[in-house]
């Protein structure tokens, strides 16, 4: 791995990935250097958790304490994928004694890692604590028993609850609050306008959500994302706009919570919750994340699962715009790049980076790269630890912004 060119790198670690049992990705993992090899450390130890589980038990837990905080997440998960309630006993004293991921900026290292952690706990236990205290309170009366809190898997209306004195509904993923409680109104009305007859069909169709979303990303981040629960917030036109936060937009995504406007909350509400998921799990697996490649990956996992939409009949309509037009022809990603801007109050002009950011992903996922999955999760790592995205993108696909930038038109126009 070495001595090879660097942008052959991804490709070596995808062969390792497929082939090596867990004793052996640990040994690599353990030798690399942490420095130079900190990408293909952090892909190995979450390659993991596709290996039996007597196996990631026994290698897993060798870095829960390692010195990146991200090859520690990636332990983490690969013992939520042992699925054995057994997994956890390693991760038990890890449980901080704070709200799992509230007020926690994006970006944040803790984020990352109680992000994975909160997500093991219910994954392996179908624990949901609001403080970590009550995952140990749970360990003391069942560490012998070996039982989980509830049946290990199910449809989501199994984990349906409230709506409490708060207005607060209870699903496997998500907590549902109305902000204000009177929303619920606004909310049930366009539930009617949906044709979703009451709060338990939401919850399988919000499940149904989360369920495809997980199956989606898995190939990108390397496996089951093993989601903490999220808050999915309904505000009003009144309260949304607080925080600096857009009015007349159906959704945005902070660090563990969704919000959404509850009067709009019609169309393809579907998609929009696939979107923001797409955001929670991208922010808790990587920090650092540049615009085009967040919003690009949200659209692409949740319009382009499977394979690109704007390979599909209805390309011609949704290129067809100029500034989108030229945004391609310019350069896709010269152009995305430049898409620094925070999500703002003003958004009208952003459109056409949606679609190209959308469109470069969907080229780097289904274009004519080898292992695309896994160096999409390098390009990612790299970006993490602070690597520009031009020197990112040549180290990880071994050619220049500039080279890269004719890709997807040329791609585009080869399936007409
Ligand atoms: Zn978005």
């Amino acid at each position: 791995m070495a001595s090879a060119p660097v942008h052959h790198r991804p490709i070596a670690i995808a062969q390792v990935i497929k082939f090596a049992d867990a004793a052996t990705l640990a040994a690599i993992a353990r030798e690399s250097d942490q420095q130079r090899n900190a990408d293909e450390r952090r892909l190995l130890v979450r390659a993991i958790g596709s290996l039996p589980p007597e196996q990631a038990l026994a290698e897993a837990p060798k870095f829960l304490r390692d010195m990146d905080p991200l090859v520690q997440a990636a332990a983490v998960r690969a013992l939520a994928d042992t699925n054995r309630v057994a997994a956890m006993e390693f991760l038990v004293d890890r449980a901080t004694n704070e709200a799992p991921c509230r007020d926690l900026p994006l970006n944040a290292e803790q984020l990352v890692l109680n992000m994975s952690l909160y997500g093991a706990f219910r994954t392996l236990a179908d624990l949901r604590p609001h403080v970590g205290s009550e995952v140990q309170t749970w360990w003391a009366s069942n560490r012998g028993r070996m039982t989980r809190a509830t049946p290990a898997s199910g449809p989501d209306e199994r984990f349906f609850s409230g709506p409490d004195q708060q207005g607060r509904v209870g699903l496997s993923v998500f907590e549902i609050t109305f902000m204000p409680p009177a929303a619920a109104r606004d909310f049930g009305a366009a539930l009617e306008r949906r044709k979703i007859k009451d709060a338990h069909e939401l919850a399988f169709q919000v499940g149904q959500c989360v369920r495809e979303i997980t199956r989606d990303s898995e190939g990108v981040f390397g496996g089951t994302p093993h989601l903490p629960v999220v808050r999915l917030e309904m505000k009003t036109d009144a309260t949304i706009g607080g925080g600096g936060l857009s009015h007349g937009h159906v959704g945005f995504a902070g660090a563990c919570r969704i919000t959404l406007h509850a009067a709009l909350f019609g169309g393809d509400w579907g998609r929009t919750v696939r979107h923001e998921l797409v955001h929670i799990i991208h922010g808790a697996h990587f920090r650092n994340q540049p615009r085009w490649l967040a919003e690009g990956l949200a659209c692409s996992l949740s319009e382009s699962p499977t394979k690109s939409v704007w390979l599909g009949p209805d390309r011609a309509k949704l290129l067809g715009s100029a500034p989108i037009q030229q945004m391609l022809s310019r350069g896709a990603f010269t152009n995305v790049v430049q898409w620094t801007r925070p999500v703002s109050s003003d958004r009208s002009d952003e459109g056409p980076y949606y679609v190209a950011s959308h469109v470069a992903i969907d080229y780097l996922r289904f274009g004519p790269f080898t292992s695309p999955d896994v160096r999409l999760r390098y390009l990612m790592s790299q970006l993490d630890r602070g690597v520009r995205d031009a020197d990112a993108i040549e180290v990880v696909y071994g050619i220049s912004l500039a080279e890269l930038d004719t890709g997807p038109a040329h791609w585009l126009a080869l399936s007409r």
